[in-house]
C-alpha cells in the first residue's frame, strides 16, 4: 500500500496511490500515519490493516496520478530524524577524502557499533516539491538519497524516500563539527509517498537514482542500491532504539551510496531528483541561506 497526502484546495487529504491513480478516502482523514500511531499499540496491528479499517467498503474519489503526485506533501509528520552513516563503502571512501581526522571513517565502517546520529525534528524536515536548504556559511553541499525506515513505534511500519541534505566542507573540516554539517533549516526531505511494509519482498534489493539537475541539464546521475549496504535494517533500528525513548512515528535515514564528484556542489536554484525502485520520485529545489 502506497500513502500519499496533497492540498485539495485549502484542505489536506490522504489517500492511496492505485495503478496510474490516486485514490482520495475522506475517512483516512487528514494523517492517517498520524492515526496510527496514536493507538494504544501500534505494532500490533501492521499499517496497511489499520489503513483497509479506515476505508472498508467506502468509495474513493479518484484523480489520474500524473495530475496530482507534484502536488504531494509530507506523507506524515516524523517525530525524530535520525540517520546513520558509513553504511556503504562509497560513503566511507568519500568521507576518508575530504577529511582531516584520517582513519576514523574506516574504524566506523569495520565497527560493531554503526554510525547514528541525530538528524533533527519534523519541523526541520519537508516534503516532495518542496524547497530543501543548503547553508549560507558552506562552500561544498550535497544532496544524500537514502532509504529511509519509518518506525510505528518500535518496529518498521514502512518505507519512503529521504534526502539528508549535508555539508561536505564543514563536516571535512573537524569531525566535531557534525551537527552543523547536518541539522539547519530544511535540511531533510522525506516522500513522495509512503510504503507499506508488505511492498517490499526485499527492502536490501532496492535501486536508488540520483540526480542534480542546473538550468535543464543534469549536471550529476549517480545510481546504488541497498544491496551495497554494509549493515542490515534490523542491525541500525536496534542500535537506535537502545535505552532510548525515540517516540512514535520516528524515522531512519539509512545512509548513502551515490556520492558525486569533489567537483559538484549544490547551488542555489538546482533541481534534486532521487528515485527509488517502489518508492516513486521526489524533486526538490534548492534555496540557498
Ligand atoms: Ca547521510
Amino acid at each position: 500500500m502506497k500513502l500519499a497526502r496533497f492540498y485539495e484546495g485549502p484542505r489536506t487529504v490522504s489517500g492511496l496511490i492505485v495503478g496510474e491513480e490516486y485514490h482520495v478516502y475522506e475517512s483516512l482523514g487528514q494523517d492517517p500515519f498520524a492515526a496510527y500511531i496514536g493507538q494504544k499499540a501500534p505494532d500490533k496491528i501492521p499499517l496497511v490493516d489499520f489503513v483497509r479499517s479506515l476505508i472498508e467498503d467506502r468509495k474513493p474519489r479518484a484523480y489520474k496520478l500524473d495530475w496530482v503526485k507534484d502536488r504531494f506533501i509530507m506523507p506524515m509528520v516524523p517525530g525524530e530524524v535520525w540517520a546513520a552513516g558509513v553504511t556503504y563503502k562509497r560513503s566511507v571512501e568519500a568521507r576518508e577524502d575530504e577529511t582531516k581526522a584520517k582513519g576514523i571513517y574506516d574504524r566506523v565502517y569495520t565497527a560493531e557499533r554503526p554510525e547514528v546520529l541525530f538528524k533533527g525534528l519534523g519541523y526541520r524536515t519537508v516534503g516532495p516539491n518542496d524547497v530543501i536548504c543548503i547553508r549560507s556559511d558552506s562552500k561544498w553541499d550535497v544532496p544524500e538519497p537514502e532509504f529511509t525506515l519509518v518506525y510505528g513505534d518500535r518496529s518498521i511500519a514502512g518505507y519512503t524516500i529521504g534526502n539528508d541534505v549535508s555539508s561536505r566542507d564543514i563536516e571535512g573540516a573537524n569531525p566535531l563539527y557534525l551537527p552543523q554539517a547536518k541539522v539547519w533549516q530544511n535540511s531533510c526531505a522525506i516522500g513522495p509517498y509512503l510504503a507499506t511494509t508488505d511492498e517490499f519482498k526485499n527492502p536490501k534489493n532496492v535501486g536508488i537514482r540520483l540526480k542534480i539537475h542546473r538550468g535543464g541539464q543534469v549536471v550529476f546521475g549517480g545510481e546504488t542500491n541497498t544491496s551495497n549496504m554494509k549493515r542490515e535494517f534490523e542491525e541500525l533500528s536496534k542500535y537506535l532504539f537502545r535505552d532510548n525513548p525515540v517516540p512514535r512515528g520516528s524515522i531512519m535515514l539509512t545512509g548513502v551510496g551515490v556520492v558525486p564528484p569533489d567537483s559538484i556542489s549544490l547551488q542555489d536554484g538546482d533541481l534534486v531528483e532521487i528515485s527509488m525502485d517502489g518508492l516513486g520520485t521526489m524533486k526538490n529545489y534548492v534555496k540557498r541561506l
